[in-house]
């Protein structure tokens, strides 16, 4: 059973956007990663691991979103 990679933080250094994905599965869907800002366009975004409480919150968005 494939393991779901972990939550990320994605926050663009230009306009303070930021969002946490949480991947359902090994297999990155629309809305998964982001290659640049979608607010401002700004292509180097700033990737790091999700503190626990943003990865809930994705995760509780995911549920929600269903
Ligand atoms: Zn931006």
């Amino acid at each position: 059973m494939p393991v779901p990679p972990p939550a990320m933080t994605y926050s663009c250094p230009s306009c303070s956007w930021s969002k946490t994905t949480a991947p359902a599965s090994d297999a990155l869907g629309p809305g998964d990663w982001f290659a640049e800002c979608p607010k401002c366009g700004h292509p180097d975004l700033q990737v790091s691991r999700a503190n626990p409480l943003a990865t809930l919150l994705a995760k509780a968005g995911r549920y929600l979103h269903r």
